[in-house]
């Protein structure tokens, strides 16, 4: 299984439009030890031919001009795509979703609950209607057409998205994290840019992974609130930070296999390459996900 990181910030990518904060800022300037970062999405890939995206982010249209596995077939509008899974309606995880409206050569499997949330709500998503499939809980799904990439969502603790909270109430299919086993090797790989904490049905499929992807969001509860004294705290927000005596990275650290952090916040410290978080995160043999970063599974 082959992955590309397409985007490793959470919404709002680094610099965020309206974000003066040390990383935005120094972002900006184009300081080499805090690189600019889009919106969070993977891809992945049985073969490095036909390719699958977990999560669809704002920014998708640069990150597939960036991917040249993904380019369309010289002289066609065939685009070597097969399946786009949806974790969750959160906006950076969906706006792509409008960004490759044009054809939809591929299918949009998500749950039912999340397909409604997005066409009962919103009339743009409506022209994405045919594309979508929906699936159960743990419900199996092939991502590639080989059927080599099996794949299933997991509930995780979560949070709806702020835009759906006063439409729609929240259940086990709102927030999700995946599953990708390569029917091959029978190596997995977890995706889950969602956790508000580690319970043991999140705990189990991250240990059960050879190679995890896990909300790297906010580094503490209390980062929001030191830029904005009214802003909600990282676990009201729907994510777990990664430090402290309580965080993931306690816990994380003592997995086998390989773990990166992603879906990063702007505000948080492990961006620049130098600070003391982002050097505790390294010594316990953690990574921080990387735009652009390639990995073979
Ligand atoms: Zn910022
Ligand atoms: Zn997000």
């Amino acid at each position: 299984m082959k992955v590309r990181v397409l985007g490793s910030a959470a919404g709002g990518g680094l610099p965020q439009w309206n974000c003066g904060c040390a990383n935005c800022a120094r972002a900006r300037a184009g300081d080499p030890f805090v690189p600019p970062r889009s919106q969070p999405s993977l891809a992945i890939s049985a073969d490095g031919a036909r390719w699958s995206l977990l999560n669809a982010s704002p920014d998708v249209r640069d990150q597939l001009a960036k991917a040249n596995g993904l380019w369309p077939r010289a002289g066609t509008r065939d685009v070597p795509l097969d399946t786009v899974v949806i974790s969750n309606a959160d906006l950076d995880h969906v706006l792509g979703l409008l960004v490759l409206r044009e054809a939809l050569p591929h299918r949009i499997v998500t749950t039912a609950w999340i397909r409604d949330a997005l066409l009962d709500h919103n009339a743009a998503f409506r022209l994405l209607a045919p594309a979508f499939h929906a699936v159960k809980l743990d419900e199996a799904i092939f991502l590639d057409r080989d059927e080599t990439l099996e794949a299933r969502l997991f509930p995780v603790p979560g949070k709806a998205p702020t835009w759906l909270a006063q439409l729609v109430p929240n259940a086990p299919e709102a927030t999700l994290g995946l599953r990708v086993c390569d029917r091959r090797s029978g190596r997995r790989l977890v995706y889950a840019p969602g956790l508000r904490a580690l319970d043991s049905g999140s705990w189990a499929e991250l240990a059960a992974a050879d190679l995890r992807f896990v909300d790297g969001t906010f580094w503490s509860d209390d980062e929001l609130q030191r830029l904005r004294p009214a802003a909600p705290g990282a676990v009201q927000m729907g994510h777990l930070p990664i430090g402290g005596r309580d965080g993931s990275l306690a816990r994380l650290s003592l997995l086998p296999g390989r773990t990166l952090y992603t879906h990063l916040n702007n505000t948080n410290p492990v961006l620049d390459a130098r600070s003391s978080e982002a050097a505790e995160v390294r010594a316990l043999g953690v990574e921080i996900a990387m735009d652009g970063m390639e990995l073979e599974l």
